[in-house]
């Protein structure tokens, strides 16, 4: 039928509008704010690495490091290496993380950002390598270090290279958490698979956002491995607060704040001098 062709979602006009897979409501693109929430009932969008950076780092303060740590196609996997070159111009950024010093709120940090638009966030042998030195940067400079994820987890195109990132990630961040490093990790939607498993969640603190999906496995796999229906909210931050999974729930607006405030606690800072710069930046906004 002739308007197939218009199922797919590419084949939209412009893409113009977005539908919130919260509530339902058509969103047009250009109503979209900073944030990307749904103006409607608050559900966070997915958004970029870079728009992530600057919604949280003070501005023009990231130095981004190992921009050109690449991928390599260890196994030869059939056509993942034309993959890797579509999603490198796509992104423009050469693998799932980006990586480098920053400040927020004026306290410099090692800072890390996944792109979840970089095949889904998947960590293979390059996102590992990157993630280890940017611990390793922490612990030689004595930096906090924050990290945002966001993943699907391992990349299954490397095969147990990928797998073994986990290790490789856990072990620099414990050398880090030896030297009485101080990590926050953000938990953005969706952080699952690997990425959980291994760097996400070994954090001094764990922040996530609204509404974000967290697991291991899939909800459809535990479903049909336990043959049993899964409780409401299963696998959501909100759901993971309440398990102990999950430190504080912050909605994306109030984020670069309370990573200011964590960070000045950590460092013998002043949380409440963050607090009022905020509200200061806040007032203005409104004005
Ligand atoms: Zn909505």
């Amino acid at each position: 039928m002739a308007w197939s062709r218009f199922k797919k979602k590419k084949n939209m006009p412009g893409g113009l509008w977005e539908k919130c897979e919260g509530c339902g409501a058509m969103i047009f693109r250009k109503d979209f704010s900073a944030l990307k929430l749904c103006p409607d009932c608050g559900h966070h969008f997915s958004i970029g690495a870079r728009e992530r950076i600057e919604l949280t780092v003070d501005e023009s303060s990231f130095n981004e490091l190992w921009a050109d740590v690449s991928t390599v196609d260890r196994l030869d996997f059939v056509g993942y290496a034309e993959k890797i070159d579509r999603t490198v111009g796509k992104c423009g950024n050469n693998e799932a993380v980006l990586t480098g010093r920053a400040a927020v709120h004026g306290y410099s940090v090692a800072f890390g950002v996944m792109d979840f638009a970089f095949l889904g966030g998947s960590m293979g042998v390059a996102v590992g390598e990157k993630i280890c030195r940017l611990a390793e940067l922490a612990l030689a400079e004595g930096l906090p270090l924050v990290i945002f994820c966001a993943s699907g987890g391992a990349r299954m195109h490397e095969g147990a290279l990928s797998l073994m990132q986990m290790a490789k990630t856990c072990g620099a961040l414990q050398r880090f958490h030896e030297a009485s490093g101080f990590y926050i990790s953000v938990l953005t939607n969706p952080t699952t698979g690997g990425v959980t498993a291994s760097f996400a969640s070994v954090a001094d603190v764990i922040l996530a956002e609204p509404g974000a999906l967290i697991g291991f496995a899939g909800p459809r796999v535990i479903k049909e491995t336990l043959k049993q229906d899964l409780p409401k909210g299963f696998q959501r931050s909100e759901f993971l607060l309440e398990k102990g999974q999950v430190d504080r729930i912050v909605p994306r607006g109030e984020l670069r704040n309370e990573i200011g405030k964590l960070l000045a606690y950590a460092t013998g800072g002043d949380p409440v001098a963050v607090g009022a710069v905020a509200e200061d930046a806040a007032d203005r906004e409104a004005e």
